[in-house]
């Protein structure tokens, strides 16, 4: 788009204080259409006649801002009167916060910016633009701190003089683009469960679940009273208030009251939280009540689309976790945490989470954006970043977190089957497969390069965090996970990849030569899922057997997790990976549940069995990576898959696996073609199955095929 626009900011910076901008205009005659168009060096939020223009929070949302800063477009032609101000707050947001990261210094010292212009069309036919400029007005608002990190602080008793001048600037243009992603939204809203007095004396308030967002106080107060409330994810062992996970970032909401009733929440930042420990309330902490506060989940508008429950309830928590760990984490892009001082856009953590992602929500405009950064962050030589927005730069990059320039494309594709992400995608796709041809030190594999190895795993010498699994092993392993599938993506595209065959070929023959025995599960899971082994089989067992010898309990880190049930399901070993699935003594996914997560932690350990945590300084208890297991029971344990030469559920097929350890489960997915379901049910003697396609399908029960039409059918299996 033109811009007539110029951008402004304050004579003076206004420092932590958050700036209203405000113009005052008047219409000329009948309104037939208005149209703002507006975005920030920050987050802003808009109003016309006080009213707010869009329900959009945290606007213009987070791009990689050196290349990329949306803009956002609003109908306003309801709000205008004859006479209008149209007046926007410009926090510091993502843009300008203290967020964690080198390559976001400069950002940070870049001034308060906005720009934006209103364009009126009058039934006359004449047009009008008021554009930002030298006329517009700017004052210190009633929020006198917001940071994301750090929370905010609002005086109400603050009222804006708006009587200073702005100063126009030279800022980005060429990098401004329309809206991309999803809008972001305030979601669902949340009652106190119940407040509690701790054995330190302190009031806290829980609502019962993790989300991000934020905290409404709804009171009745003294002009200059206060409430001041700090968020945690958990209680300690002793039942206290704790957030000292969050390491640096503040996260504390400072409400200064006005005189009378009054409501009010947190503009323009977000919160990783479940408790929240009030300080200070009008009246003293004894006149904290629930029909005081709400909390309000704040995340991008994903339509869900995949259901599963079952007879355990345990297992139906966890499902319910899942689902709250990909909602709390999806606020704009994929991020680790909502809480501490990251909320950043690991691209390891989202490729492994993606497939279970695209179950759960409809997500593909979401990634479609994210991966938008991801190409505008990678470098000539193929560098992908570990975050995207890229805020660290950590030169190289890694195997598991950099493959997700070709991993996430290729989900999106299997899942919604728009190949317009492979074409978009491709040339990055190939620059990130030569880069790690060009950096290893030796031919066909990807070794001796610094890795992040299968993070997070219980297998790692002295409790490494990057777990046992040899570096090189599956750092090689990526390369060729990457390469099969940039192949995939060549042929759908009509490329000439046959270089890329034939080093395909190359890689999997040193591999196998390499790597001929396996030391670790994850290990395991690799060789056989990527097809890097002479006997995948054999692989297989021997995972099923180390398993067995760590007596039914899992070592996975993030990398080996997302596959592990599928190996073991794909060579014979379903009842153990259901054995996994429902194990329920530390490390499994039900531990988790049984130690009151609402969402899904870090660490497998994350509280320990005596209460104690696994560290204060590294442990979040809403990281949505190990809920990449719910793939597998959708695709697996209720059969509903995509299929590589109908994506998208064009065709379907659907073959699930029973287990005599569930009475029940179902798994439903809404795709561009329709619902789909599968539900089996535990009989006397035999499984019972429903299963509903919206097209033609396949269905294999019990290893026999069946060709359907788009219908419901009824399907047995005698139990053994
Ligand atoms: C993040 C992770 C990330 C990892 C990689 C952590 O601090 O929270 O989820 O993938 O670092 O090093």
């Amino acid at each position: 788009m033109k811009w007539t626009a110029k951008w402004i900011k304050p004579k003076i910076d206004y420092g932590d204080v958050v700036p209203v901008f405000a113009k005052q205009f008047q219409i000329r005659g009948k309104v037939t259409k208005a149209v703002l168009t507006v975005t920030a060096m920050g987050v802003y939020e808009a109003t016309i006649n006080e009213k707010r223009i869009s329900d959009y929070v945290l606007a213009p949302g987070w791009t990689t801002y050196y290349k990329r800063l949306q803009y956002q477009e609003y109908d306003v032609t309801d709000f205008l009167e004859e006479k209008n101000r149209l007046s926007i707050l410009v926090g510091k947001g993502w843009y300008r916060s203290n967020m964690s990261g080198k390559m976001l210094t400069e950002l940070k010292e870049r001034p308060c910016g906005l720009i934006g212009e209103l364009r009126i069309e009058y039934e006359d036919g004449q047009n009008e633009i008021i554009p930002t400029d030298e006329s517009w007005e700017v004052s210190e608002s009633e929020i006198r701190f917001s940071e994301i990190y750090d929370g905010e602080i609002c005086d109400a008793r603050f009222h804006a003089p708006l009587n200073e001048r702005v100063e126009v600037f030279e800022g980005p243009s060429e990098t401004l683009i329309p809206q991309e992603g999803e809008t972001i939204l305030e979601q669902e809203r949340f009652t106190v469960a119940q407040i509690i007095k701790t054995p330190k004396g302190e009031t806290v308030i829980d609502f019962g679940q993790e989300i991000t967002g934020y905290v409404e106080v709804t009171l009745e107060a003294k002009a200059g009273e206060v409430v001041c409330l700090s968020h945690g994810e958990v209680l300690d062992k002793d039942g206290n208030f704790y957030n000292e996970n969050y390491r640096t970032a503040k996260a504390q909401f400072h409400y200064i009251c006005k005189g009378g009733q009054q409501t009010y929440h947190p503009r323009l930042t977000f919160y990783g939280f479940r408790y929240v420990r009030v300080e200070e309330f009008p009246g003293g902490l004894d006149q904290v009540k629930p029909e005081n506060f709400k909390a309000i989940a704040v995340y991008s508008d994903i339509k869900r689309t995949g259901y599963l429950s079952c007879s355990n309830p345990l297992l139906n928590k966890f499902f319910s976790n899942v689902i709250w760990g990909q909602k709390d984490n999806f606020l704009d892009i994929p991020t680790d945490c909502p809480q501490r001082n990251e909320r950043l856009g690991w691209t390891g953590d989202a490729q492994v989470f993606i497939r279970a992602a695209a179950y759960n929500f409809d997500v593909e405009k979401f990634f479609y954006k994210w991966l938008g950064d991801l190409r505008a962050d990678q470098t000539e030589d193929g560098y992908v970043p570990q975050m995207v927005p890229d805020s660290w730069h950590f030169e190289p990059s890694v195997a598991g977190w950099g493959d997700a320039a070709l991993i996430c494309p290729w989900e999106l594709y299997m899942a919604y089957g728009n190949e317009e992400i492979l074409k978009v995608s491709f040339e990055s796709m190939k620059k990130r497969v030569d880069y790690i041809t060009n950096l290893t030190q030796e031919e066909n594999l990807w070794t001796g390069c610094k890795q992040q190895g299968d993070w997070l795993a219980l297998d790692g010498e002295n409790g490494s965090w990057k777990g046992g699994s040899r570096e090189d092993f599956v750092a090689s392993a990526f390369y060729a996970y990457s390469t099969s599938l940039l192949i995939k993506t060549g042929k759908i595209l009509g490329e000439d990849i046959t270089e890329y065959e034939a080093l395909y070929t190359r890689i999997v023959n040193a591999f196998k030569e390499r790597f001929p025995t396996y030391h670790t599960q994850t290990e395991c899971v690799l060789a056989a899922h990527f097809g890097l082994t002479k006997n995948a089989q054999a692989a297989a067992d021997q995972l099923a057997n180390m398993v067995r010898e760590n007596n039914m309990h899992l070592t996975t880190g993030f990398l080996g997790t997302p596959y592990l049930l599928h190996v073991l399901s794909d060579y014979g070993h379903a009842d153990i990976a259901y054995d996994l699935l429902l194990q329920d003594s530390y490390p499994s996914w039900i531990y988790e549940v049984l130690h009151g997560a609402t969402t899904v932690w870090e660490h497998w350990n994350g509280i320990k069995d005596d209460g104690t945590f696994q560290s204060a300084h590294m442990n979040s208890f809403n990281h949505y990576a190990y809920g990449a297991v719910t793939d597998w029971v959708y695709g697996v344990a209720g059969g509903i898959k995509p299929i590589e030469n109908a994506p998208g559920y064009e065709k379907v097929r659907i073959a699930p696996i029973p287990s005599e350890r569930l009475d029940w489960l179902k798994a439903t997915l809404d795709t561009r073609h329709g619902r789909i379901c599968s539900e089996w049910k535990k009989e006397e003697t035999y499984w019972r199955y429903e299963i509903t396609t919206p097209v033609e399908a396949e269905v294999v029960i019990d290893g026999e095929k069946h060709q359907v039409n788009a219908g419901t059918y009824y399907f047995y299996s005698k139990r053994r």
